[in-house]
């Protein structure tokens, strides 16, 4: 699935928060040259932003916690740790949470989030439906539901069907202020402008301002991402003690995305277009063999192993099915159409996955979307990697399903409208 990230200049995220391009900026070994003055203030500010926003998703996710702790797990100074807490508490997002058990001296004074009842919506938005959900700002889950929708119809109709549906899931909950919307996107996202370019599987989205959008009808801030990077995300805050740093999730859909978690953090590349394995051109394929894909060229991955592929090439021999949650039911109950078709795909994907593994060292692989629930494409991606793969590399590598299922990218997309809404408070 092509993409490409966020929106409006926003949020840092990641594991530990901190914007890439900073990260990248500072890396940069250009010529040596005095720096201005207003450059340093500068980065000197950017720097203050991103160790605040780090404090606060430590707050967040490992809450009540010390400032002692923080310090620690930081690398900050107490005092620079006492004076972000400060901060934060002037901006209403961190409160005083009592004291700790002592380990021998003074017990030490907790913070943790300030709840205040407010919550941001989530969207996972695919080409068929949309799963929707509530989030406290802990990023947890408060209510999820799926509903049907087409993306076809376009952004003006769906849009407005999506905020339709997350209103009233809103005022089930009592109606609690709403302080953001995160959502992800089968798609690639501009990431100046925030506008939808060129999806090849969201047809009548080109040049949709989504963030536009959804700020103009719900009124409060929005962050969009692509659902990969948005599964990447959620899959790591779903597992705040496992201390994944170097991640590679793989959404399995309609279409293939890819999204990375480099040293902590959502890694997305020079152009936004990081992971996008969905159109790398299969080396084992006959050429007999290579479909035309809708990037102009020919067997592409995306022509044999995504979702789309599948159900075309499971009815041409002989099925009627026409979702994927069908096509995965008759592989489990046996079918051998299915099996063949999503066996044949697994060992595609796992072809290319071998390459990634290789090249990116991987603690985690890890399989979301819904063929991911087919456990034959499972199996076969693995002994794919497993024969392919440099020793080393798939060894240290753990294979297997998304924890959190189908609410990952609801939690990426959670996540991501926090940090852009935790970082507007810190500014
Ligand atoms: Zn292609």
């Amino acid at each position: 699935m092509p993409r490409r990230p966020a929106t409006r200049p926003g949020p840092a995220s990641g594991l530990t928060g901190g914007a890439l391009p900073e990260q990248d900026a500072e890396g940069a070994k250009d010529a040596p040259r005095r720096p201005r003055a207003s450059e340093e203030a500068a980065k000197v500010n950017r720097r203050r932003q991103r160790d605040a926003s780090q404090v606060l998703q430590l707050v967040r996710f490992s809450g009540p916690i010390s400032r002692t702790q923080l310090g620690r797990l930081t690398g900050l100074a107490l005092s620079t740790v006492s004076a972000h807490i400060a901060e934060l508490e002037a901006a209403g997002l961190v409160e005083e949470a009592g004291d700790g058990d002592s380990r021998g001296g003074r017990r030490p004074r907790l913070v943790r989030l300030r709840e205040g009842g407010d919550v941001v919506l989530a969207v996972d938005l695919g080409s068929h439906h949309a799963r929707l959900g509530v989030a406290n700002r802990s990023g947890r889950l408060l209510k999820t539901v799926e509903r049907s929708v087409l993306l076809e119809n376009g952004p003006d109709v769906v849009l407005s069907e999506i905020c339709d549906h997350l209103e009233r899931l809103v005022d089930d909950l009592g109606g609690p202020r709403v302080t953001g919307i995160g959502m992800g996107l089968p798609g690639p996202v501009e990431p100046a402008t925030g506008v939808v370019t060129s999806p090849s599987r969201m047809p009548g989205w080109h040049g949709a301002t989504v963030v536009e959008a959804l700020e103009a009808r719900l009124r409060v801030p929005a962050a969009v991402d692509n659902d990969a990077n948005l599964l990447a995300l959620g899959e790591v805050r779903a597992r705040p003690d496992e201390d994944l740093r170097h991640l590679i999730t793989v959404k399995v859909g309609r279409g293939i995305g890819c999204g990375i978690i480099s040293n902590g953090l959502l890694y997305r590349g020079a152009a936004g277009v990081a992971g996008d394995i969905s159109h790398v051109r299969l080396p084992s394929l006959a050429p007999e063999e290579a479909k035309p894909c809708g990037c102009g060229n020919r067997g592409c991955l995306e022509t044999v192993a995504s979702g789309a592929a599948l159900l075309e090439e499971v009815n041409a021999a002989g099925l009627n099915i026409s979702s994927l949650a069908e096509l995965v039911s008759s592989v489990h109950s046996g079918d051998p159409i299915a099996n063949h078709a999503v066996r044949n795909a697994g060992r595609h994907l796992g072809e290319v996955l071998a390459v990634v593994v290789n090249f990116f060292n991987p603690q985690a692989l890890l399989l979301g979307g819904m063929l991911a629930n087919a456990s034959p494409l499972v199996v076969a991606i693995n002994a794919a990697i497993y024969e392919l793969c440099f020793p080393v590399a798939s060894r240290s590598a753990v294979i297997t399903q998304t924890k959190a299922g189908p609410d990952a990218g609801l939690l990426g997309a959670a996540a991501l409208v926090l940090d852009k809404v935790g970082e507007l408070g810190v500014k």
